[in-house]
């Protein structure tokens, strides 16, 4: 069960849910953006080259945006279900202070840590 008062909850949701609405309008004005590029079209090679390398950091960019996205829907779902604020891999609590810099993040930073350290 979270450690997280009701009192606690309300703003981190009301930041989750803002957070999810603003990827997803990111996401939709990005579509246009990252179909591949017409490589018959005569633009010369160095712009062929920019466009390519334009187009692969459009689609890192949202890569990392759908990522963050999956993220905070599933916090929102952890939310529902109470589960909120605990660490998806330990079950201790995620803490308030780490919460409030990245409402979606679904591990402790101790976990994290070692997540990162295994890379
Ligand atoms: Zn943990």
């Amino acid at each position: 069960m979270s450690e997280l008062s009701p009192e606690q909850l309300a703003p981190l949701r009301a930041a989750l849910t803002a957070l999810a609405a603003e990827l997803r309008s990111l996401l939709e004005m990005s579509a246009e953006g990252s179909r591949p590029v017409d490589l018959d079209e005569p633009i010369g090679r160095i712009s062929r080259m920019d466009a390519i390398a334009q187009q692969n950091m459009a689609k890192a960019n949202r890569r990392s945006s759908q990522l963050r996205l999956q993220q905070v829907e599933a916090a929102l779902v952890r939310c529902e279900n109470g589960e909120y604020g605990d660490c998806l891999a330990c079950g201790e609590p995620v803490g308030l202070a780490r919460l409030e810099v990245r409402p979606e993040a679904p591990l402790c930073i101790g976990c994290q840590g070692l997540r990162e350290g295994r890379r």
